[in-house]
């Protein structure tokens, strides 16, 4: 008999089931991703705008793998939501998107991050993928290609409001409009929006920085105008991330792009867990333990002595180290060594005979393990080699022994942002609900094998 931290995941059949069996086969950590989550997110994020008819519409962001959930699972379930944008970052993935079938009457792709000269960019102005511009640059690779091609292409134009990244500044957009408007009436650039990016929208409860998001408004309309003089108005614009999409409301204009409410979580803690914006987190990072065993007091836990056990005790291997993902800044001190730092590291699930407890990474986070101070005797508790343990899921947080990726974030000093784009592709990812939200043509887009 081993012990389950988690509930029995709902498998659709038998096939999912041994697909579940067979993941575990092939690795002992896994992630489980609930695609009815994603799906119910982004219909409460389309519902926060006003509904479908309100003339907002949402984008999912699914950049940087579907923030580690899967791309085209994931802007399957944000397009099952009511998301009619996609966005990605990178143009190789917003052709990926295409390339699954996801057809330009289905949705627009909007992709931001290219330099002009090596960039796929007649592929993309020929998959009907709409192109940031943000530097001189990059307008003049995208007009040529355009003209090459003989189609126009669609752009957004990106403003540097004052977050210091992507965009125009204020005083060098004179020099982009010399290029932009004879290149709108030759017919190469077809202009259909404007775009920035919240530096701390973030924040809403520290007048300081929503004074910021202010003044990033009020030059967001400077550029505005600026355009419609130059006579180029631009048809959509968008500045709102999930953040501002759920707390402010005025900065929504014609469209959203919500990334990380999608995944079914807020941008910050400081801003309250899922649960107070009606959000889901939908992935689940669960593991198998290896060697569980007996260790006397005062043995020192993995490499550079940092924790050393304060009684007799045992300890437990979770199979899953940096080298997955796992941030090596989550490792835990030796809270009763007077020699080491003290500090807690990242919380695990960790099912007993009395019921779930929560231990922390104990020592350091090697490369394919970390290890576990069980705080007792293992057999006493119930606890086995074999045994599945959670590192995050969509829990109540770390006080109910349910911890979430935010957990993770305080423990490794980041956000949860990091924690999912990090897990990398060896982890296998297995997908929860996709027949009751997908229909049979989706459903032949994704990989039978990860469903359960
Ligand atoms: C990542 C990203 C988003 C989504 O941000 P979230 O905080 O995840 O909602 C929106 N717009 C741009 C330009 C981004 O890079």
């Amino acid at each position: 008999m081993t012990l389950n931290a988690l509930q029995p995941w709902p498998f659709s059949s038998t096939l999912g089931e041994s697909n579940y069996e067979a993941a575990l086969r092939r690795y002992p950590g896994q992630a489980i991703v609930d695609l009815k989550a994603m799906c119910d997110n982004m219909r409460h994020l389309v519902e926060v705008v006003g509904g479908p008819k309100s003339g907002t519409a949402v984008m999912g962001v699914v950049k940087a793998d579907g923030y580690g959930h899967g791309l085209i699972p994931s802007a399957l379930a944000a397009l099952a939501g009511g998301a009619t944008w996609l966005g990605t970052a990178q143009p190789r993935e917003a052709l990926l998107l295409r390339m699954a079938g996801i057809d330009p009457k289905r949705c627009h792709i909007l992709t931001w991050m290219f330099n002009g000269r090596n960039a796929p960019l007649p592929e993309l102005i020929a998959s009907d993928i709409d192109i940031s511009l943000g530097s001189l640059d990059g307008i003049e690779a995208v007009a040529q290609a355009a003209r090459k091609l003989g189609k126009p292409a669609r752009v957004h134009i990106k403003t540097d409001t004052g977050f210091g990244r992507n965009g125009f500044t204020e005083a060098g957009f004179q020099a982009a409009l010399d290029r932009l408007v004879p290149l709108a009436k030759e017919g190469v650039l077809d202009i259909v929006g404007q775009w920035s990016h919240f530096s701390v929208a973030d924040a809403p409860d520290v007048p300081e920085f929503v004074e910021v998001t202010d003044r990033q408004l009020e030059s967001f309309n400077r550029f505005t105008e600026r355009m419609r003089q130059a006579g180029i108005e631009p048809r959509i614009r968008h500045i709102a991330n999930t953040a501002a999409t759920l707390s402010r409301p005025e900065t929504r204009f014609e469209l959203v792009r919500p990334g990380i409410g999608l995944y079914g979580y807020e941008a910050d803690p400081a801003m309250g867990t899922p649960s107070k914006y009606q959000l889901r987190p939908a992935m689940t990072l669960q593991a198998q333990l290896s060697t569980v065993k007996g260790v006397e007091a005062g043995h020192g836990i993995s490499y550079g002595r940092t924790y050393l056990t304060d009684e007799a005790t045992s300890t437990a291997i979770v199979p899953l180290g940096y080298a997955d993902g796992i941030h090596r800044s989550a490792s835990g001190f030796d809270e009763a060594g007077a020699k080491h730092t003290s500090k807690p590291g990242g919380p695990v699930r960790v099912m007993t005979a009395d019921g779930p407890r929560l231990m922390r990474v104990s020592g350091r986070v090697c490369m394919d393990q970390f290890i576990l101070d069980l705080h007792g005797d293992a057999e006493a508790m119930g606890v086995r080699e074999g045994d599945t343990v959670e590192l995050f899921g969509p829990g109540r947080g770390e006080e109910h022994c349910e911890p979430t990726a935010d957990d993770w974030a305080r423990a490794a000093d980041t956000i949860s942002y990091e924690i999912f784009t990090c897990l990398r592709i060896r982890i296998p990812r297995l997908y929860l609900h996709a027949a009751e939200v997908l229909d049979a043509q989706d459903m032949s887009k994704l990989n039978a094998k990860t469903l359960l």
